[in-house]
């Protein structure tokens, strides 16, 4: 069996490369692009329930702002590291690049394993790692936002910091915040709806209707569970369901109100009724049309590329696929939609919710939505259509696309001095 590397940041770092390789892009240019630009890595102290004071590491990362400030998530993860953080800041860049908004890339993380704090104890967390990074972050600098165990809440937490030591409400310092303080209508939702879109439009590429279609989904959170449920809406039958304890599989569909009311009551989608139990590693091969990873990078790797069955799969979580997984996929005719596609309507809401913050003018649900598949859809056909020119796959496709845009701004503006 060949080895491959699944340190994010290589990943990241190779398919730049693939894509600075199609469109001929110089060395000076290329080793700017690949590197990022400010990595800032801070301690924060915390005082636990128990009286005692743990130091947590956490990271911010910017990747490239040479089209916009830094925008990306804030993670928290017992297994979070700062090569973790430079690949998804990078893959940030790509992303707000490929759906043409006027972002850079940015990530941050905090190694932490939440499930096992105190609501006080993540709320202290939040609150120092907001001071500690406030020195890179802002409206116009770097907007952070929720990403893989951090939520609507944890966004207030940072916003009241950064506020109160700037000595007034700023909103737009983050998005994804509650509705209830300057959050969009549509920003929860918004990641899974963006996939929807996107596998709208690749079912019509392969024809085959998302009605009727079978789906799994690996990862039932934000946007695993929504994007079930979205597709269900579609007509799709959700045939298996994944979290990090395991999974629920039934050939016949399943009942997603029971899939919610079993996750809310034990916390965890394993045994539940009239449903077969599966592994995470069992979800990503059963039979079906539409696979949807949506968890954590490297689960469609070299050891098992071969044996996924699905037409579709559909990247709602950040670098499911290793490069070398995509090339086989890419042999069996498998349709994949980048990462850095697939889930960029949560960015593009976030765009939208940072542009209501600026102008302190808000949208209806129905206009935030509206907008979000007119982004979506026209980002779709331009990869898609960069494939065909470039003969290669939709990843490599977003990659010429985005990386042409970033490299476009970046000779624009000329090197600084
Ligand atoms: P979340 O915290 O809401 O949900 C994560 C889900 O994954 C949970 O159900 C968890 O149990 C499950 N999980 C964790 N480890 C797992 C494992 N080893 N195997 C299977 N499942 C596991 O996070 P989220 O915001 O939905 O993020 C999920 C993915 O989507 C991440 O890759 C994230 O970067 C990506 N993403 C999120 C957003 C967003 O707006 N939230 C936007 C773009 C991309």
């Amino acid at each position: 069996m060949v080895q491959e590397s699944l340190n994010p940041f290589e990943i990241a770092q190779r398919q730049f490369d693939t894509a600075a390789e199609k469109i001929g892009l110089d060395d000076g240019l290329r080793d700017v692009l690949r590197t990022p630009k400010r990595q800032l890595v801070v301690s924060i102290p915390t005082l636990m329930d128990d009286g005692s004071v743990k130091v947590f590491e956490g990271f911010r990362v910017q990747h490239n702002i040479a089209r916009g400030p830094a925008k990306g998530g804030i993670r928290y993860h017992p297994k979070v590291t700062l090569d973790e953080v430079k690949a998804l800041a990078a893959w940030m860049t790509w992303k707000c690049a490929t759906v043409n908004i006027p972002y850079g890339g940015g990530k941050g993380g905090v190694t932490c394993d939440p499930k096992r704090m105190s609501r006080g104890e993540l709320e202290r967390m939040t609150r120092r790692f907001a001071s500690e990074i406030s020195i890179i972050i802002g409206p116009d600098r770097d907007i952070p936002a929720p990403d893989v165990y951090t939520d609507a809440q944890t966004m207030a937490w940072i916003m009241d910091t950064y506020s109160m030591t700037m000595g007034y409400s700023s909103l737009g310092v983050v998005t994804g915040k509650p509705v209830s303080m300057g959050g969009s209508a549509g920003r929860n939702e918004a990641t899974a709806r963006g996939t929807l879109f996107c596998i709208r439009e690749a079912a019509q590429v392969i024809r085959r209707p998302v009605r009727g279609a079978t789906v799994a989904v690996q990862g039932y959170g934000n946007a695993g569970a929504i994007a079930a449920r979205l597709l269900r809406d579609d007509g799709a039958r959700v045939v298996a369901v994944s979290d990090s304890k395991g999974g629920a599989y039934s050939t016949r569909g399943l009942d997603l109100g029971a899939v919610d009311e079993h996750k809310n009551r034990t916390g965890s989608l394993v045994g539940l009724k009239g449903a077969e139990r599966i592994t995470n590693d069992e979800l990503l091969e059963v039979k079906c049309d539409i696979l949807v990873p949506a968890a954590l990078e490297n689960q469609i790797t070299l050891k098992n590329a071969n044996r996924i069955r699905a037409r579709i799969v559909a990247e709602a979580a950040n670098g499911p696929t290793t490069p070398g997984a995509d090339r086989v996929l890419k042999d069996h005719n498998v349709f994949v939609i980048p990462d850095i596609l697939c889930n960029a309507g949560g960015v593009t809401v976030s765009y939208f919710e940072w542009a209501q913050n600026l102008q302190g003018f808000f949208w209806d649900e129905a206009q935030v939505n509206k907008e979000l598949e007119r982004f979506m859809k026209r980002a779709f056909h331009e990869v898609h259509q960069m494939s065909r020119v470039h003969k290669c796959d939709m990843r490599t496709a977003a990659y010429v696309l985005a990386v042409g845009r970033v490299a476009e701004a970046t000779k624009v503006r000329g090197l600084f001095p």
